[in-house]
């Protein structure tokens, strides 16, 4: 594809509900592939001498940076600093570099190959041993490996931090870590090549009201100049390249509506959320980071439902000690003025990654079925006794809950409370500020052995939240995150809404709370079924809260669960989607 100014529509999944205009830039985040070549023994001293080259280029990059970061407030160039000089001294006769003139000599490969291998001699030395620091100085090296490469490559980096503000970000892809660095105030949207429509990197875009298109077509991005004036069309699942003057008019129109949506929506911020015959719904917040906060008061959350702990362990080198993580949940608590906060403990594992954790991560082929979530807190208790200290700490502020995440038997449930009883007992014995009462501890439906058994985890629970984004992927055994097999990824399978049903029964019987905090909470279309289902209370991201607010106070309850009665009769996902989509609210 050439971009020479013509109009460029390109197709891919719509994520989040807004439209953003801006020029694009095409962030490197991923590694450069090196290429592998295999050299006569005459050209070994000559490619030495590329690699040298590169070296002192590297070095003299380093030393730009440094005096850049200067310019930095005082902690962060002191962090900063301490980094660079990490790095430029791995350029100077570090085992890194004394590695490739070897490996070039010895092996007779290009030194983009020779560097390659050495990095991944290096850090696969330092994964063996099991300790989160020493795995991020392998992180380091990789990073200072691959500065060479792309020097020798003679591919420009540009980062996140590069992106004049009101730029869009295209990137091959965007992690769920990298997307929590994305302030909206500074990026008008995103648009990646991979990426499914429930992974956490398109979740975390719509709870930033950010505007973005995900599994877009590789080979269009590849040939962007950076700056090309573009619009991403969160909604449609478009990102335009080179608009012609009709599509910016008709995209500016769509923006003024958009903004008219939104202001007739904020209008219901102090309005209940209750149908039409009197049943009142509790809406609460879907949390990832700290600084999202600032945006609760405008959608009129009662609290937040869900608040995913493991993005405090993201973008960083250590795992986050007690008090570190007290501080951020208090504030968090705070912020909410007597209104609950339901922390979920770790959930990191599958897509969402984070470094300062490397020794406890399963690298296995599968990790979305291994080692993760609240299955990796009890094999790491200790990781477990922090969060519920803290949390509990927090709780002498305002009301907190626990919610465990990824839970299979009732058995993990009770080890669960058994640590968290002790943890408790612990703070009462060193006379620590806590929650007057045990917070209730509830667990995450989202896997469908647990909304099997719902009856026997309601038994041990204190209260349910239905996680259907996960309970959508292991039911029907699609990558939420991958863009290949988005279309069969269906919250309407029948499967998935009979698991649902079963486990909101069990609950409701049990006569415990079940809230819904999976992104079906945040779909319009679906409200009436979620409330004929038996849904009373939904969790989901801030941007999305006031549009399903004004779907509950147009319906009437009786009407939801004849509807829902409906729906669960039928067997075939194409009728259901049809029945849904006709549903209208008076
Ligand atoms: C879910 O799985 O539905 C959920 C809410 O948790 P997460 O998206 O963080 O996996
Ligand atoms: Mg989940």
């Amino acid at each position: 594809m050439k971009n020479d100014g013509e109009e460029i529509v390109l197709t891919g999944l719509g994520v989040s509900h807004g439209i953003a205009a801006g020029p694009a830039y095409l962030v490197q985040i991923e590694h450069p592939q090196p290429p592998d070549a295999a050299l006569e023994p005459e050209q070994t001293e000559t490619e030495i001498a590329r690699f040298d080259d590169a070296v002192r280029q590297a070095q003299r990059e380093l030393a730009a940076l440094k005096r850049k970061s200067t310019g930095l407030p005082d902690d962060a160039a002191e962090e900063i600093g301490l980094l660079l000089d990490a790095h430029m001294a791995m350029l100077s006769g570090s085992r890194l570099i004394r590695g490739v003139r070897a490996r070039i000599l010895r092996d007779q490969v290009n030194a983009e190959s020779a560097i390659r291998r050495e990095i991944d001699s290096i850090a696969g030395q330092f994964n063996r041993i099991k300790d989160a620091y020493i795995a991020a100085r392998g992180e380091d090296v990789r990073n200072v490996g691959y500065r060479i490469i792309r020097i020798l490559m003679n591919v420009p980096y540009l980062s996140l931090d590069d992106v004049p503000p009101g730029g869009i970000v295209l990137a091959l892809e965007i992690s769920p870590a990298e997307t929590a660095l994305l302030d909206p105030r500074r990026f008008a949207g995103i648009a990646t090549v991979y990426g499914g429509p429930a992974g956490h990197t398109a979740v975390m875009a719509r709870s930033l009201g950010l505007p973005a298109v995900l599994g877009l077509d590789r080979a269009a991005l590849e040939s962007l100049h950076h700056g090309t004036p573009s619009i991403v069309d969160g909604i449609g699942g478009k990102l335009v390249l080179n608009p012609s003057q009709a599509t910016q008019r008709h995209y500016e129109r769509r923006m003024q509506d958009l903004k008219a949506d939104k202001a007739a929506l904020d209008k219901l911020t102090r309005l209940p959320a209750v149908t039409t015959d009197g049943a009142e719904i509790v809406l609460r917040a879907n949390l990832e980071i700290p600084r999202e906060i600032d945006n609760l008061p405008a959608c009129g959350a009662d609290g937040i439902g869900l608040f995913r702990t493991e993005f405090m362990f993201m973008n960083r080198d250590t795992i986050p000690a007690e008090d570190e993580q007290f501080e951020i949940l208090v504030e968090i608590v705070r912020a909410m003025k007597g209104a609950p906060v339901t922390f979920r403990t770790l959930d990191i594992g599958g897509d969402k990654l984070a470094r300062a954790l490397g020794a406890h991560l399963d690298a296995s082929d599968n990790p979305a079925l291994g080692l993760r979530a609240i299955r990796l807190s009890l094999k790491e208790p200790h990781l477990l006794e922090a969060q519920f200290r803290a949390i509990m700490r927090a709780g002498y502020f305002g009301p907190v809950r626990i919610l465990l995440p990824m839970v299979t038997t009732a058995a993990e449930i009770e080890d669960a409370r058994l640590i968290l009883q002790k943890c408790h007992a612990a703070l009462e014995k060193e006379k620590v500020p806590m929650a007057a009462q045990m917070p209730p501890l509830g667990a995450m439906i989202e896997i469908p052995a647990a909304a099997l058994s719902a009856d026997s985890l309601a038994a041990v629970s204190d209260f349910f939240a239905l996680g259907t984004n996960d309970l959508i992927q292991y039911t029907v055994a699609i990558d939420r995150g991958n863009d290949q097999v988005a279309a069969l990824y269906n919250p309407l399978n029948p499967a998935v809404l009979r698991l649902m049903e079963f486990s909101i029964q069990a609950g409701l019987r049990a006569g415990i709370p079940v809230s819904i905090c999976g992104e079906m909470a945040a779909d319009p279309k679906l409200t009436a079924l979620l409330l004929g289902l038996g849904i009373r209370e939904m969790s989901l991201g801030a941007a999305s809260l006031p549009r399903i607010k004004q779907r509950i106070r147009s319906l009437a309850l009786a009407h939801a669960e004849s509807h829902a009665k409906y729906v669960m009769d039928q067997y075939d996902p194409d009728r259901i989607a049809q029945i849904v989509n006709s549903f209208k609210t008076q």
